[in-house]
Parts: C-alpha cells; structure tokens; sequence
C-alpha cells in the first residue's frame, strides 16, 4: 500500500469512527459542551501558553505579545463568550404558529451538523483553528481538523492539545498540506468550514458539492479603507498602522489599501510614517515587535507586487525593500500605485500599504463598487452623512467606524465575508448556528383543522380553501 494511500485509509477509519459516536455526542447536553470549551480554553490560556508563545515566535517572528492578543485572546474570549451563552443556546427556541395550523406548537431545535471538518490557514493558525473548533463543540459535532502546512511548530502544538484533550472519534487533527486536505475532501463530511484564500474556497467548495456537504468559506480579498477629510488623522494613522502592520500585514481584514481626502494625503502619509518609527524603530529589521513573512515564497510575491507597482510608475513613501533570508521586508509605504498593477488586483497580505488621494466621495465608492465585495471596509471620519452615504453604497462582510480589524474581537457581531470574501458567518451565535441545523419541529396537539380540507373537494370544502387562502 502506498503512502498516500496508507494515509487515505486513517482518515477513513477517524471519519468512520466519528461517524458512529456523532449521536453519543450531539446528544451531550449544554454542561457537558460546557466543560470542554473551559479545558480548551485552559490549556491554551495556561497549559500549552508558552509552547503556543514559542511555535509563533518560530513559525511568524511574532512577539509574544502580539501571540497573546491576537492568537490566545480571540479564542479565550471565544471560549467565554460560549460557556456563558450554551446554555440559551441549546435550548428550543419556540416560534408563533399561524391560525391556518390552530392545535399545534412550533419549535427550532439547534441540532448538529454531524462530523464537520475544519481546515484553516498559517496566518494565526491558532485563532482561526480554535476560534470554529468552539463553535463546532458548542453545536455538538464531531470534527477533524487541518491546520497549514506553512506553520509547522504550530500545528504540532495543536496536535498535542487537541490530542490531550479529545479522543479522536470526537475531535482529532491531520497535519500535512494540500494533499492531505484533498484527501479529506473526498469524505462526505456533513459540514466544511474552510479559512483561507477565495481560489481555495472555489476548491473546497467544488469538493463539498459532491457530497452536498454545507460549507462556511471564510476568504479574503481587499479591504479597503476610506479617510475623508473630516478624520482624526493622527487617530487614522495610529490604527491604520496598527491594523496594517501587525503580524507583518498577513491579516486577512487588514486595511489593503487607503483612499485618503487630498487635502490630507500629505498629512496621513507623514502621519503614517512617523507611526510606523514609533512602533517598529527606525531600523525594524532590529525590533522584536515586527513579525516576519510566513515563508520566500510569499517574500517573493510581495517584494514582486512592490517592483512591478514601481516599475509601473508607483512612487515609495517609506520602506521598500526586504531581506529574503530573513523573511523581512521593511513597512512600506506607496502611492501612485496604477489600478492594474499586481499590488492593486492581488491582495496584499503584506506589509505594504498603497495611499490614493480622492477629491470626491463617489470616487472611492464607485471603486469599491466596481472591485469584488470585500471582506472588511474601513470609514475614518466624524461626518455621519458621508459615513452614511459609504456604507449604505457599498457591500462588505463588515465595517469599522473609526477603527479598523477589531470588529472580529466582538462575539455578539457575525465575522464573515461575502460572495468572493465568503460564505457564511462566524463567532458566536452566529458560529454556533453554523455548524447546526436548525431543525423546525411542529407538534399537533389538538385536531388539525385542516383536515376539514382534504379530498373529495366538494362545494363546502372548496369554500373553506377560499376561505383560508383569504383570510389566513
Ligand atoms: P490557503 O487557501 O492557501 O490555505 C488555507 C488552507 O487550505 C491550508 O490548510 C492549506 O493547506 C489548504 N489548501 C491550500 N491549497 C489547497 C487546495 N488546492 N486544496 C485543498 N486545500 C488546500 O490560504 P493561506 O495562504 O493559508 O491564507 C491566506 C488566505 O486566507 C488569504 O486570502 C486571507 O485573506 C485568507 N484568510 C481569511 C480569513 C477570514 O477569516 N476570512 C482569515 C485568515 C486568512
């Protein structure tokens, strides 16, 4: 038997094993579930802390800091968003019957999906792997995991937590790349929630067609963000650089690129820089705040982007160039980047931020328009009718006002895309709903009228058709 078929068939027997323990668990009720997302969260708040801290450090250059906010936090808030609300979650949730069903009750009961399968992406593979594993535990599942191939320590470290805390018909964790991932896409999962580029998610989703699996495809795409002329600009320059250059610009809802009012270009691009100095230093290859480019191959295609958008007549701000060894490409800044430049129809996921100046509003907006919908837009601004007029025109999966990436920080707001940034939605209730099926369940308890209707239609009854289609 060869390799990759030795590897087929283990997936085979852990999919088979859930398979038949997925009643044991979706019949746990919201104690039980409970108590698993506390041990998750504790073992990554406290048990697998510093191991989590480490596999960062190697895997993305990331200080352990930024690890603790933005890999540990957004799951452990997670986890506690869960644990306090399972319980209103599971329970039926009773709806109003209409008169035409008179004598009987109606109810949604959240039931699980079945066996799920999560595969998820390198850029905070521990936020974006645990982040749905809460959701699929709350709703009952089963679930197998796929963490990147790109991240290595840190995926090794999931495999021991996940491996620690779960047997493997109920949870269980395959690393490898994107072999292993087709592999298990052949398996009729019930559910896939996949995290990751949008030509991806045209694959999973393909694969998950011909098992009508239902997906969640959390992609990414450009996130544009507009400052107008009434913004706070030093505010705007202090998020934006925050938001654009954390963990070396590879975020997902990171701020792709800036529309800025012309009359404060120069201000948000001195503004911008002298932000950037005070939180990396005038020599960020030397601070221990700046990540790194996950890999060479995504140093080449940014450092790429950057000399094609030059060559094409783009003018640097600040930054510019890189050290392939060391995965380091220094925060840059850019403008007069041309539209059709690879830095323009690419997603970035880099630390490169383009600024184009506007003189009218409908200019940003009827780009934004024109491009596809993406998965976050930013609005800088103390002018509620051109915040008004941005977000009523336009289509994203979410927004911040004055503020940027920290909508994903609030459970109580959906987290998703939408068409070409996603499908479906994340965190939550919204997470949790996700990986359930909302079952409808009616109970007759008094006699149906519509009996009253049912064949031979003589003239009575063909009366109280009319009647009912009227009235009711
Ligand atoms: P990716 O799509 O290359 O990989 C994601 C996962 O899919 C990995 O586990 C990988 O092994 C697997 N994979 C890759 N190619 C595959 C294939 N052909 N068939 C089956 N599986 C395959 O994405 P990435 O490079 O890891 O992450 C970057 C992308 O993810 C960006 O587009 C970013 O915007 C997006 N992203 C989105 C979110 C979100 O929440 N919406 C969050 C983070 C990243």
């Amino acid at each position: 038997m060869s390799a990759a078929a030795r590897q087929s068939s283990e997936f085979e027997r852990v999919f088979r094993l859930q398979k038949a323990n997925q009643y044991a668990i979706g019949n746990t009720g919201w104690r039980t579930r409970r108590e698993k997302i506390r041990r998750l969260r504790h073992a990554i708040e406290v048990d697998f802390r510093d191991a989590i801290r480490e596999a960062c450090l190697k895997d993305l250059g990331k200080a352990p800091a930024e690890t603790d906010l933005t890999e540990v936090f957004p799951v452990t808030s997670e986890a506690k968003h869960a644990s306090r609300h399972i319980r209103k979650w599971l329970r039926p949730e009773r709806v109003a019957t209409p008169l035409s069903l008179f004598g009987s009750t109606s109810r949604i009961k959240y039931e699980p999906k079945g066996v799920c399968l999560i595969i998820s992406p390198w850029n905070f593979p521990f936020n974006l792997t645990f982040g749905p594993l809460i959701s699929a535990i709350a709703a009952g599942n089963c679930v197998i995991l796929k963490p990147s191939e790109m991240t290595p320590n840190c995926a090794s470290v999931m495999r021991d937590i996940v491996g620690e805390l779960f047997d493997e018909n109920e949870a269980a964790i395959f690393e490898g790349g994107v072999e292993v991932s087709t592999a298990l896409l052949e398996l009729p999962f019930n559910h896939i929630f996949f995290t990751g580029a949008p030509s991806v998610g045209k694959i999973v989703m393909t694969a998950a067609a011909k098992n009508l699996a239902s997906v969640t495809l959390e992609l990414g795409g450009k996130s544009p963000t507009i400052v107008d002329e009434t913004a706070n600009i030093k505010l705007a320059a202090r998020m934006i650089a925050w938001g654009k250059f954390g963990n070396n610009g590879q975020i997902c809802i990171a701020p792709d690129y800036v529309f800025v009012h012309e009359s404060k270009h120069d201000e948000l691009a001195e503004a911008l820089s002298r932000q950037l100095v005070e939180f990396y230093g005038a020599e960020p290859e030397t601070s221990e705040s700046y990540a790194r480019i996950v890999n060479q191959r995504h140093f080449d295609r940014i450092i790429g982007y950057i000399e094609d958008a030059v060559k094409k007549g783009a003018k640097l701000i600040a930054g510019g160039k890189g050290d392939r060894e060391k995965h380091f490409i220094e925060p840059t800044l850019i403008e007069d980047v041309p539209v059709d430049s690879e830095l323009m129809t690419n997603e970035i996921f880099g630390p490169v931020l383009p600024l184009f100046p506007y003189r009218n509003l409908n200019e940003p907006i009827e780009f934004i328009e024109s491009r596809e919908k993406p998965l976050a837009l930013y609005i800088y601004s103390k002018n509620g009718r051109n915040i008004d007029r941005i977000v009523d025109n336009t289509r994203a999966g979410g927004t911040c006002i004055n503020n940027n990436d920290v909508h994903f920080f609030n459970s109580n707001l959906p987290f998703g895309g939408v068409n070409n940034s996603g499908i479906g939605k994340g965190h939550g209730h919204f997470g949790f709903k996700e990986f359930s099926n909302a079952r409808g369940v009616l109970k007759q308890v008094l006699p149906s009228a519509l009996q009253l209707m049912m064949p031979p239609y003589n003239d009575f009854k063909r009366k109280l058709v009319e009647l009912t289609v009227k009235w009711f």
